[in-house]
């Protein structure tokens, strides 16, 4: 890995050093030595990035360094990890590379073309057939042969690069959709769904057809980690995504917007559907019982949801501001329930 693309470059003493602070910190901070705590306490006190180390520093001087309060620094730091590690200097070092290639071979076949060309003189003033085949031995059938293995020298560097170039393109198709997934969920998380309404809208455009976005945001979901942990609040937020998978079609899309809200695209689907297709899934979720290992009660939960009908010509941020409306009209209305913008 080169240097550029490693996040942490402290030498062996540097990093013992630095570790030795975080050990403190985290005694001092009360906080289990997770790798979460670990890799953010390092963040902070090697200054690895000034800003994020800002960030970290002020929540322990505001007394609200938590797990919890932690969580969304932590994804944005994976984040951050995962966009560092696009194999940018690979390419640069393989484009590189293959113009140097380009270049030798460039200038070795007009060396040996220069060659030739001057040695037709010498064959066209030969005189004996024994002159023509000297002169071709010794003057013309050397370049020939020399321009040859250096094309052919050409061909296998080109084969080599093209086999890495396969293997970066695979790297960086599989880097690009890591960074669109949500990795709790394994749906599309919001910069996935930026791209994907883009798409809806174009289409929709095109062919004039309907297009509906509904907001779901789970009811009183913080209650749920207070009382059961965040592993099965994790677990309740698996689900949701599951039953929206389940409840909707190909041609429609999915996301995670963050939190505890999900975002559901559907194409080509009347307003009064939509809602249809929102209530069911609400019914589904609040009949949904989960038995949770050493609690007494059975964890249920709700959700509510925020319903808008796309217009021709406006802008996915349109769109979703009124189904972001409706969705805060649910919620004031006594959550577990579907609003659409025809009532706000
Ligand atoms: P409301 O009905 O008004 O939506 O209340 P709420 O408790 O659902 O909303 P609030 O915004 O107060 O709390 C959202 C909670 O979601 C707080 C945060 O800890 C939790 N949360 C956010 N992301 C995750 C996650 O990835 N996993 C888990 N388990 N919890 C998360
Ligand atoms: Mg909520
Ligand atoms: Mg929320």
């Amino acid at each position: 890995m080169s240097k550029k693309t490693c996040r942490y470059t402290d030498d062996i003493q540097t990093a013992k050093q630095t570790t030795t602070q975080v050990l403190q910190r985290l005694n001092e901070l009360n906080v289990p030595s997770t790798p979460v705590h670990f890799t953010l306490l390092y963040e902070m006190v090697s200054q690895t990035d000034p800003e994020f180390a800002e960030e970290l520093a002020n929540l322990i001087r505001q007394h609200d360094y938590t797990d919890e309060s932690v969580r969304p620094l932590f994804r944005e730091l994976l984040k951050r990890i995962i966009n560092q590690h696009l194999p940018t200097d690979e390419v640069s070092q393989l484009i590189n590379e293959v113009l140097g290639h380009l270049e030798s071979w460039s200038t070795e076949s007009a060396k040996h073309q220069q060659g030739l060309t001057d040695n037709i003189a010498c064959l066209e003033a030969s005189q004996s057939y024994d002159e023509i085949m000297h002169c071709l031995n010794q003057n013309i059938l050397p370049p020939i042969r020399k321009i040859s293995e250096n094309t052919l020298s050409l061909q296998q560097q080109m084969i080599d690069s093209t086999q890495i170039i396969k293997k970066l393109k695979r790297e960086l198709e599989h880097v690009t959709t890591l960074a669109k997934t949500d990795s709790l969920t394994g749906i599309p998380n919001r910069r996935g769904f930026d791209e994907l309404c883009e798409e809806h809208i174009k289409l929709a455009q095109k062919e004039g057809s309907t297009l509906c976005m509904v907001l779901l945001d789970l009811d009183h979901f913080k209650k749920i980690n207070d009382t059961y942990g965040h592993l099965v609040g994790d677990s309740v937020l698996r689900y949701i995504a599951r039953t929206l998978h389940a409840e909707t079609k190909g041609q429609d899309a999915i996301a995670r917007l963050g939190g505890e809200e999900f975002v559901i695209l559907l194409s080509d689907i009347s307003y009064q559907n939509a809602h249809n297709v929102s209530e069911k899934i609400r019914k589904r979720i609040a009949t949904k019982v989960l038995i949770v290992k050493g609690h007494n009660m059975p964890l249920q939960f709700t959700s509510s949801f925020g319903v808008a009908l796309y217009r021709a010509g406006e802008s996915a941020d349109q769109l979703f501001e009124r189904a972001d409306r409706a969705l805060y009209l649910a919620k004031q209305n006594g959550r577990n329930q579907t609003c659409g913008e025809h009532q706000l």
